[in-house]
């Protein structure tokens, strides 16, 4: 069983990888975005740490909609909202439970993924952080490592996609051999739960 405390290591795995490959995701966002996207997800993933320091959420769901309110209020771009979404949405599907099951945390990211799609209107195939979240959320079932793998191959497939959703979409065709900022860091946040699960 996950507790708060694993949403909380997850939460600050991410902020350091984030911050890690802060330099590599804004270079991404360089030819097909505005050159920020390392600069918004550090900013936003630095917050929801501060945050969940000073008010510790005592349950999975609480410390996922804190962080999830925490990016939509700190990260101006397109990012922030649907980041924070995807983690306001998980946390209500967690409810007060506090503890989950790994079955309960595919559970509710399916839901926040739902609410991703929704808010974005992007499809698997549109080039956005979906064609990371999508295959990750569906291999959950045999595990972090396997949703891991899964989310790192969907950022990497974006490469030759040609991009209908976000910035990247007013490119049209030249939009196409670059790999999507936003399912890199997709691939990051999956990744955090192995991290969170280690240590
Ligand atoms: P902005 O584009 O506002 O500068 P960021 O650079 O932080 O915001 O984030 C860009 C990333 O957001 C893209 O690489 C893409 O993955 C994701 N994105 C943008 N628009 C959408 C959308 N409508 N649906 C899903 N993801 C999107
Ligand atoms: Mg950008
Ligand atoms: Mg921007």
């Amino acid at each position: 069983m996950l507790d708060a405390d694993f949403f909380r290591r997850w939460m600050a795995a991410t902020a350091m990888s984030v911050d890690r490959e802060a330099d590599r995701l804004t270079a991404l966002d360089s030819p097909i975005g505005d050159a920020d996207h390392g600069i918004n997800m550090k900013r936003g993933f630095a917050a929801v740490r501060t945050t969940l320091e000073k008010e510790t959420p005592d349950t999975p769901g609480g410390v996922l909609t804190l962080a999830g309110k925490q990016l939509i209020s700190t990260v101006g771009g397109a990012s922030g909202p649907l980041y924070g979404t995807l983690l306001r949405r998980a946390g209500k599907a967690l409810g007060d439970a506090g503890e989950v099951s790994e079955a309960q945390l595919a559970d509710a990211l399916h839901a926040g993924l739902d609410g991703v799609m929704t808010l974005g209107g992007a499809k698997p195939g549109d080039k956005t952080m979906v064609d990371a979240l999508v295959p990750a959320v569906e291999a959950l079932s045999a595990g972090f490592a396997a949703a891991r793998t899964a989310a790192e191959e969907g950022a990497e497939a974006t490469t030759p996609m040609l991009a209908r959703k976000g910035r990247a979409s007013y490119l049209g065709e030249r939009s196409i051999g670059h790999q999507d900022p936003g399912a890199t860091s997709s691939a990051l946040l999956v990744a955090a739960l192995t991290e969170a699960a280690e240590a």
